[in-house]
């Protein structure tokens, strides 16, 4: 795409790298039938290449955001099936990051808006505060008929139907380690998934040490800044991330890691990024992509290395990509060689590579397509006929859990099962062998 930036504009090393983004799409239109929100909406304002019209507008003319182009940008979930369909490499990924942190730093959104952002991004990446915010939010279900009516209060109404009823008690925070350990790894403990599902980590920590490595648990690190960076808030993400990879060059530095592991993909993709979005910090930008470079998922690391060998389970497992793997890191068979070599019926439904609506943050700004879409994916994992649909993102785990009855669990909960393990609590209901 030919573009008209002002040398001066492109001085800035940021801009450069959007304009170079820019430059290599070429306005085939493949991946606007792979975007979920062009498939909903069908317009071509909320497919990739409209969008990628709109941010090289803004950029290239330095504007202003106006409310128009905020919309298409907020639609998108940033769920990247675009990068995977597009035949000429657009780095999408960057490109709408750097259009989010654009809008955010020169756009006045609705004072309702900015005050829900600024609630989300106060509570989701602190666990205490989403603990708290998630005890209240149960007595605040009592006004969910009455949120859901009026629209501007939607992403109110959202939020509090995504807390659950109940709410488990607080994850294990200690490290765990093994006699005689052939390697160890980090574990991100993560935000939101230790306060509403903590039997993920407990899972990964009892799989990896039967597969003989230590878990370390890293003192000082936390939320990986995911949630708060898809809202454009740099200087929070950034500090996040920085935190973060302090947090591990400490265990680096002693005693080594052979990997950092991550049990959400959405988390997971950031953390692979950190490399580039602290590429311009002189004193970051070397431990960062060192942090990166060991990033993986969890089914990534197990599926490189040899499990144990456990009992198999009678069971037809859905399996459900998430954007971040199946996109963002390009993991999509070792979660289902995983699954079957485990001895699980593994089947995958239609539309996989479409998102289920939940995206970070999305299903809470965005109820309306985020509903849609989840309502779409849970019919298409329904028409399986699954016994348990499997993921590997809490997100989706929610946004899925939250729409069906059939159980919705991680993928290393079934993987510890197969290998000598309990069976996941959400399983109880099943009759199995
Ligand atoms: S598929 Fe790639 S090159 Fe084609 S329009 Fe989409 S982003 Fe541009
Ligand atoms: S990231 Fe997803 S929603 Fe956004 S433009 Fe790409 S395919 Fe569409």
């Amino acid at each position: 795409m030919k573009t008209e930036f002002r040398p001066e504009a492109l001085a800035d090393p940021v801009m450069a790298g959007s304009e170079a983004i820019i430059r290599k799409c070429v306005h085939c239109g493949f991946c606007t039938a792979t975007c979920p929100t062009y498939v909903l909406l069908g317009d071509e304002l909320d497919s990739p290449r409209g969008r990628i019209y709109l941010i090289k507008d803004m950029l290239e003319r330095e504007r202003v955001p106006t409310p128009e182009i905020v919309k298409h940008v907020d639609r998108c979930l940033s769920c990247l099936s675009c990068m995977t369909t597009c035949p000429s490499g657009v780095n999408y990924m960057h490109l709408v990051d750097h259009a989010r942190i654009y809008i955010e730093a020169r756009f006045k959104r609705p004072l309702r808006e900015r005050l829900i952002r600024a609630m989300l991004a106060w509570t989701l990446p602190h666990p205490a505060r989403f603990r708290a915010a998630l005890a209240l939010a149960r007595l605040g279900r009592l006004g969910l008929p009455l949120f859901n009516r009026i629209n501007a209060l939607r992403p109110l109404a959202a939020m509090l139907a995504l807390a659950p009823a109940r709410l488990p008690p607080p994850a294990d925070d200690s490290n765990a380690l093994v006699a005689g350990a052939r390697g160890r790894v980090a574990l991100l403990r993560g935000c939101a998934e230790p306060v509403l599902r903590p039997e993920f980590r407990q899972a990964a920590v009892r799989l990896l040490n039967r597969a003989g490595y230590d878990v370390l648990l890293a003192p000082g690190e936390g939320c990986c800044g995911a949630l708060i960076h898809h809202m454009g808030r740099e200087t929070d993400s950034l500090d996040a991330a920085r935190r973060n990879v302090d947090a591990w060059q400490r265990l680096i530095a002693d005693g080594g890691l052979d990997a950092v592991l991550v049990t959400a993909s959405g988390c997971g993709t950031t953390i692979k990024d950190y490399g580039f979005m602290l590429r311009d910090d002189p004193q970051y930008a070397a431990p960062a992509a060192a942090v990166s470079a060991l990033a993986r998922d969890i089914s990534e690391f197990l599926a490189k290395i040899d499990l144990p060998a456990g009992q198999p389970r009678a069971l037809t497992v859905a399996y459900h990509a998430a954007c971040s793997l199946q996109h963002g890191q390009k993991v999509t068979e070792a979660p289902k060689r995983l699954l079957t070599r485990a001895g699980y019926d593994v089947r995958t439904p239609a539309e996989a590579h479409l998102c289920c609506g939940s995206a970070g943050t999305y299903n809470i700004l965005q109820p309306e397509i985020a509903g849609r879409l989840g309502d779409r994916k849970v019919a298409n994992l329904e028409r399986l006929r699954p016994d348990v649909i499997a993921t590997g993102n809490i997100g989706c785990a929610m946004q899925i859990g939250q729409r069906t009855g059939i159980p919705v669990v991680h993928i290393v909960e079934l993987l510890d099962w197969a290998a000598g393990g309990p069976m996941p609590d959400t399983l109880s209901s099943l009759s199995t062998d």
